[in-house]
């Protein structure tokens, strides 16, 4: 039987991402939207696994449903791990992508091709209300272009370059991306644990 989830997010590009990648692992969900009307959780926490568990918890409260979230960001050797869980925010105005990556592009300019280090990190919650709760991690290693390139995806996905790839992440195709992406291994691994509960 199919279950109902919610997902605990506004970001359409992640709810594509996420339903493709958990009907690839033969996932049977039917991923409900954020209610319009749930109230916004403000991202209080230091890590990607806390902040998805607070994103989850709400969705499993508004909806009375199971939950999944993600949190998700890039972490830059040269920046000390920033902008981390500061991703969507980084230019002070939640989810400009275009002007996070500018000035992430800006801050690196003078980092020289041996220190442009980058992490993509993911945490996936699972909440299950009033029973169990859950959250995994997925990293995809990589490093900074020094230039945009490609127009698929999202974010700094035009200018992160997976460990072992010549194309940034906005030049794979998303079943490419899905394949190796810290979401999607974060998803997968979700998706195990479920399988096995
Ligand atoms: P969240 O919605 O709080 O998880 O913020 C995630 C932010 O991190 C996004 O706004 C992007 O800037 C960045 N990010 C996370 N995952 C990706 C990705 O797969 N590609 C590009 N940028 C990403």
């Amino acid at each position: 039987m199919t279950m109902r989830v919610v997902l605990a997010t506004r970001n359409v590009h992640k709810v594509d991402e996420v339903s493709r990648i958990l009907h690839a692992e033969g996932i049977d969900v039917e991923l409900v939207p954020l209610p319009a009307d749930a109230p916004d959780v403000a991202e209080t926490e230091s890590t990607f696994a806390g902040n998805a568990l607070l994103k989850a918890r709400a969705a499993a409260e508004v909806t009375g449903l199971p939950a999944i979230a993600d949190d998700s960001g890039l972490c830059v050797d040269a920046l000390h791990g920033m902008p981390g869980v500061l991703s969507a925010r980084w230019a002070g105005r939640h989810g400009d992508d275009a002007a996070n990556l500018a000035l992430v592009l800006a801050q690196m300019s003078e980092v020289p091709d041996g220190r442009r280090g980058a992490q993509f990190v993911c945490a996936a919650a699972w909440v299950v209300p009033g029973s169990h709760e859950h959250a995994v991690e997925g990293v995809l290693e990589g490093s900074l272009a020094r230039e945009a390139r490609g127009s698929n995806g999202f974010g700094y996905d035009p200018i992160f370059v997976p460990q072992g790839y010549a194309l940034t992440t906005a030049q794979l195709r998303p079943h490419e991306k899905d394949a190796i992406s810290h979401r999607g291994q974060a998803l997968r691994a979700l998706a195990r644990a479920w399988a096995s509960a």
